[in-house]
């Protein structure tokens, strides 16, 4: 297996984006990934694991140290037991929705709402992805990982892995295990609750009709998806991001009640707001478009998607320090204009390795581009 030097890292993140990696390899094998480890001892480097860069934001500096991209690719689906149920293990280096694509084929339900999401097993279990209701965390069974450090191999089960709002015990900068393979236990598809979880989190359009399949799911989903520009298609430019940019805020009942009256007073109607453990939450989405830009927002070289307010996305030439602009953008009027701090989803690589995506929230009302920076389609 080759280690590659001075790789270019922007073709491997759905962005676009990003300098060059010191180091490259791409272990197909655990044999191969030993290896690796070796060459990253012996030459003591910092190293960070990139899947499929869809949730990555790379600095245009690169990173002074080895990228590992696992392209481990093993998918063993096991016999269902007497209810139905079905355990895969699927290697980390697979494309997520490749393993949802078998799925749906099988009237497997579980997974069938995150039709779409890119990347890989290994980056979809470290997010902790979600969508319409359902999350990584809820078939999660347990991941083989192998320590950077010491090489050794172990289990990580569900009850171990902190799973929270797109995060988990792995999603964290000093994190030094590498997802070698996840295992997911599916159930056989039940009309009734696929239409209890989609009401239950708000997405009731998607079953207004009660689904026939879990294929019949998967292609509700993505024609939604598509309407938001939220499956990626590398000849789309539009869909060149990182999917939502921010997570969705939880503020206290206070808030949520202060920000809602204010629109009801102005607009006679409600906000869209979800009780949740700890507050409620709202749409970042939503605050970003009442902050006042609209889809297609360019600033510098980065945008919006002309399809969805979260989504940041690289329209051609987009350096990662505009996209950090346009986020502060973002975030400093969504902050004035409400008093909620967005938080970055994304994960920000530099040169030395994983840092917070340098948000600045100082002297907001002295800040003119802050006032007026909503009103046109253009920074
Ligand atoms: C158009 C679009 C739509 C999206 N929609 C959604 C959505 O609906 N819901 C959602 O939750 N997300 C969504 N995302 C975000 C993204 O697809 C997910 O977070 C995805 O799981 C990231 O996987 P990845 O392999 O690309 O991870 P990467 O971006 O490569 O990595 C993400 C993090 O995981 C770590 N990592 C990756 N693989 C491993 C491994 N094997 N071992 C240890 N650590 C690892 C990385 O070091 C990094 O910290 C969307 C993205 C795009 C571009």
């Amino acid at each position: 297996m080759l280690i590659q030097e001075n790789h270019r890292l922007s073709p491997y993140t759905t962005l676009g984006i990003g300098g060059t990696a010191r180091y490259f390899a791409s272990p197909s094998t655990k044999d191969e990934l030993a290896e690796v480890l070796r060459f990253v001892h012996d030459n003591e480097l910092r190293c960070f694991i990139l899947g499929g860069g869809s949730n990555t934001l790379i600095s245009d500096d690169g990173f002074d140290g080895i990228v590992i991209h696992p392209a481990m690719k093993d998918v063993t689906w096991e016999t269902p037991d007497a209810d139905g149920y079905v355990t895969v293990h699927v290697d980390a280096g697979c494309t997520f929705d490749d393993v949802v694509v078998e799925a749906v084929k099988r009237d497997l339900a579980g997974i069938e709402s995150m039709s779409g999401i890119p990347g890989t097993m290994g980056g979809a279990a470290v997010q902790n992805i979600g969508a319409y209701g359902q999350e990584l965390a809820d078939v999660f069974v347990e991941a083989e990982v192998m320590d950077l450090v010491t090489g050794e191999t172990s289990l990580i089960k569900k009850e171990d892995m902190a799973f929270g709002y797109r995060t988990s015990a792995l999603k964290n900068a000093e994190n030094t295990r590498i997802v070698l393979r996840v295992s997911l236990r599916l159930a056989p598809f039940d009309v009734d609750s696929a239409v209890r979880v989609a009401a239950e989190h708000g997405f009731a359009k998607l079953t207004l009709v009660s689904p026939k399949s879990a294929s019949d799911m998967r292609r509700r989903v993505l024609e939604t998806r598509r309407s938001k520009g939220m499956c990626y298609d590398v000849n789309d430019k539009d869909t060149h991001s990182v999917g939502s940019f921010f997570v969705n805020p939880v503020v206290s009942q206070n808030d949520a009640s202060r920000i809602n009256a204010a629109y009801i007073l102005s607009n006679g109607k409600s906000m869209p707001m979800f009780s949740v453990e700890g507050g409620v939450k709202l749409s970042a989405a939503w605050l970003i478009e009442q902050a006042g830009f609209s889809r297609g927002y360019l600033c510098d070289g980065a945008a919006l998607s002309a399809r969805h307010c979260l989504a940041i996305i690289n329209p051609g030439n987009a350096k990662s320090a505009d996209v950090i602009a346009l986020a502060n953008r973002l975030a400093r009027t969504v902050a004035f204009k409400f008093k909620v701090r967005l938080s970055p989803e994304v994960i920000y690589l530099t040169r030395t390795g994983i840092e917070p995506v340098p948000l600045d929230f100082e002297n907001l009302e002295l800040d003119n581009n802050v006032r007026n920076s909503a009103v046109s389609a253009k920074c």
